[in-house]
C-alpha cells in the first residue's frame, strides 16, 4: 500500500448532497416563505380583529428578544467569541437566537464564519457582488444575497468551521432542539394573546403579530445586512471585502448595520466602536458585564482602529 493510500482524506470544508439540499429547501419554505404568508394572513386578519396594544407589545418584545439572541448570542458570542459569558447567559442567548427561525446555532455559526473567510469572493454563501455587472447583475446579486441563496447552497462542514461548538454539549443539545424553540417562539405570543383577550381570536392575533410578522421583520432586517450592506453605505475602515456601514439603521438592526466596522474588527463585541454610535447589542453586552455575567470584552484599542482607518484623523 502506498503512503498516499493510507493518508486520511483532507477534511472537506463544504458538503453538498441531495439530502442536504432537501433539508435546505424545506427550511426555506417553512422558515422563510411561511412567515411571508403569515404576514399577509396577519394583515388580512385585521379585517376581523384589531391591532391593539397587546399585538404591538408582543411584536416589539418578541422582536427585541429574538433579535438580541441573534446579534449578541449567535453573532457576537458564538460566531466571533468577542466576549465570554456565564453558562445561563449562553443558554438563554442560544434559545432566543433559535426562536428567530434563522437556523440552528451550529449551522448559523458555520455559515457565518465561512462568510467572513470568503467574503465577496468565491465560496461566500451570500455575496451580492458575484452575479455580474450592470443593473441586472446587481439586482440579481441583491436577490441572491438577500434570501434566494438559502434555497440551496453548499453546507459548511461543522467539524471544520465550528469545532468549538461541537465540544459544548449544552449548545449541541439546544441546536438539536431547534424546531421546538421556533415553535415555542410561536406558542408564547399565541398564549399571551389568548390569555389577555380570553379569546381564540386573540390567540390567533398574538400568533400572527408576535410570531409570523416578528419572524418576517427580523429576517429581512438581518438579511439586509448581507445584501444591501455589502453594496451600499459608508466605508470608514479598510477590509478586504465590500462591507459597508449604514448608520441610520443602527437602532433597528440592534447595531448590526455597522457592518464595515464589524468586518474590519470581527473580534470586537462593539460594532459601533465609539460610544456615540448607537449599538443596542453592545449595550446588552456591557450590561451583562456590569452584572458580572460577561467578561473578556475584546474591544479594539485606539491604535488598532487608527491603523485600519481609510481617512486617518490628524494626530492630536
Ligand atoms: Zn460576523
Ligand atoms: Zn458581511
Amino acid at each position: 500500500m502506498t503512503e498516499q493510500a493510507v493518508r486520511p482524506e483532507p477534511r472537506r470544508k463544504v458538503i453538498s448532497n441531495p439530502y442536504l439540499y432537501r433539508l435546505q429547501r424545506r427550511h426555506f419554505l417553512l422558515f422563510d416563505i411561511l412567515p411571508i404568508i403569515g404576514t399577509v394572513g396577519a394583515l388580512a386578519f385585521l379585517a376581523v380583529y384589531p391591532f391593539g396594544l397587546t399585538e404591538l407589545t408582543l411584536l416589539l418584545s418578541m422582536w427585541l428578544l429574538t433579535g438580541l439572541g441573534v446579534t449578541v448570542g449567535y453573532h457576537r458570542l458564538f460566531t466571533h467569541r468577542t466576549f465570554k459569558a456565564a453558562r445561563p447567559v449562553v443558554a438563554v442567548l442560544a434559545v432566543l437566537g433559535s426562536m428567530a427561525g434563522q437556523g440552528g446555532v451550529t449551522s448559523w455559526v458555520a455559515l457565518h464564519r465561512r462568510h467572513h473567510e470568503c467574503s465577496d469572493r468565491e465560496g461566500d454563501p451570500h455575496s451580492p457582488n458575484l452575479s455580474g455587472g450592470g443593473v441586472k447583475g446587481r439586482l440579481k446579486g441583491l436577490a441572491h444575497s438577500h434570501f434566494l441563496w438559502m434555497r440551496r447552497h453548499e453546507y459548511p462542514n461543522i467539524a471544520h468551521y465550528a469545532p468549538d461548538l461541537l465540544k459544548d454539549r449544552m449548545l449541541l443539545k439546544i441546536a438539536r432542539l431547534y424546531h421546538y424553540w421556533v415553535l415555542l417562539g410561536l406558542a408564547i405570543p399565541a398564549l399571551v394573546g389568548g390569555l389577555v383577550s380570553m379569546s381564540w381570536a386573540g390567540a390567533v392575533s398574538g400568533l400572527c403579530w408576535g410570531g409570523f410578522v416578528r419572524i418576517f421583520v427580523l429576517e429581512h432586517i438581518v438579511w439586509a445586512i448581507n445584501s444591501f450592506l455589502h453594496m451600499f453605505g459608508t466605508r470608514p475602515y479598510r477590509s478586504r471585502e465590500n462591507s459597508r456601514n449604514g448608520g441610520v439603521f443602527a437602532l433597528i438592526t440592534l447595531g448590526e448595520s455597522w457592518h464595515n466596522n464589524h468586518h474590519a474588527f470581527p473580534e470586537s463585541p462593539s460594532f459601533g466602536l465609539e460610544w456615540y454610535r448607537l449599538d443596542p447589542g453592545f449595550w446588552l453586552v456591557r450590561a451583562l458585564a456590569a452584572a458580572g455575567l460577561a467578561w473578556d470584552l475584546k474591544v479594539p484599542t485606539e491604535e488598532r482602529k487608527q491603523s485600519l482607518r481609510i481617512v486617518k484623523t490628524p494626530a492630536a
